[in-house]
């Protein structure tokens, strides 16, 4: 699989091989179900590692925070 890679990758997780890889990126989190992946959300929310749908829905005001 190849890609022009045209983003610079925000993902902070160590030791994933998928680094500023777009393409690999997205088809890992579809596939395993690993939810979104990290450049959707703000940098704090990516902080958390919680990559499921909720929590960007929360990053992005459309849910309510956390208590
Ligand atoms: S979002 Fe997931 S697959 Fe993409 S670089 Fe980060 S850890 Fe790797």
């Amino acid at each position: 699989m190849s890609c022009q890679n045209k983003f610079p990758c925000p993902c902070t997780a160590k030791g994933c091989t998928r680094h500023g890889k777009c393409c690999e990126c997205v088809a890992h989190h579809i596939t395993h179900g690993e939810g979104v992946p990290a450049c959707f959300f703000s940098p704090e929310a990516e902080a958390t590692y919680d990559r499921s749908v909720e929590n960007l829905a929360r990053d992005r005001g459309l849910l309510p925070p956390k208590k």
